[in-house]
């Protein structure tokens, strides 16, 4: 890797021998990365407020030939959502993002479009704390799509045929949604406002989508709940032992 410098963004920090701590990051230009933050739980360190999760920063890091571990040079805090911190419910949501990128993400990997997205999600959270569950179902849509899990939303696996808006779309057990006569009765039908939902997600920005589901009734929100818990649940399940760990 050598020299990297890059956006980033602090997803969790663990604590390495007596001063030191592991800081995982996702950056913009080199996706989830691992970094030991040297000296950081002194009471005098060059970090500062720079690692609390979450923080949007500016980081410069160095990987020396032979070693395993990237360190962690300098940080310039570009934005902090420290404020975010003072609620309990916010601070679940954002925790959850955080382990869902670190479970999804391959290390070492840019994403930039990933990157964007997150940092989106968490900006349109610090705008509007009371729509999280909405933006996080945003949040794991795209992050399904752009890790390459989620369905295609548009079209019959099968026939191919654009779906039209007043038509039932049944999900079947290999996740792939299928018109009426496609899925011969077989899988679970998704009721049109959430495949409308569905594909709201594709077409607006975070906080407006979260806007925008003010309106939807909670049987709605809760269906989309119970669909994405369903599809990442499926995957992580599949997934975990060929997934490309963490070092
Ligand atoms: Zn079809």
């Amino acid at each position: 890797m050598g020299f990297l410098e890059t956006e980033a963004l602090v997803l969790r920090t663990y604590n390495l021998a007596e001063a030191d701590k592991i800081v995982v990051c996702l950056t913009s230009a080199s996706g989830l990365i691992r970094a030991v933050a040297r000296g950081c739980r002194r009471l005098k360190n060059r970090f500062g407020a720079a690692l609390e999760p979450f923080t949007l920063l500016n980081i410069t890091c160095y990987q020396k030939e032979n070693q395993e571990l990237i360190s962690l040079r300098q940080t310039e805090i570009l934005k902090s959502n420290f404020s975010l911190a003072g609620n309990a419910e916010t601070l679940t949501g954002l925790a959850y993002m955080g382990d869902l990128v670190i479970e999804f993400s391959p290390p070492y990997q840019s994403n930039d479009k990933l990157f964007r997205m997150v940092k989106a999600c968490l900006n349109a959270i610090a705008q509007s704390p009371a729509d999280q569950q909405a933006i996080l179902r945003y949040f794991e849509i795209w992050l399904l799509k752009l890790e390459g899990f989620l369905p295609d939303i548009k079209r019959c696996a099968e026939c191919h045929e654009i779906f039209d808006n007043s038509e039932r779309v049944f999900i079947g057990s290999d996740l792939a949604l299928r018109c009426r006569s496609c899925s011969q009765g077989m899988g679970q039908p998704l009721s049109n406002k959430l495949h409308t939902q569905l594909r709201a997600t594709q077409k607006l920005a975070p906080y407006v989508f979260a806007q925008e589901s003010r309106d939807i009734p909670a049987k709605i929100h809760r269906e989309m709940a119970e669909l994405t818990h369903q599809i990442i649940g499926r995957i992580l399940e599949k997934q975990p032992r060929v997934r490309p760990t963490l070092q």
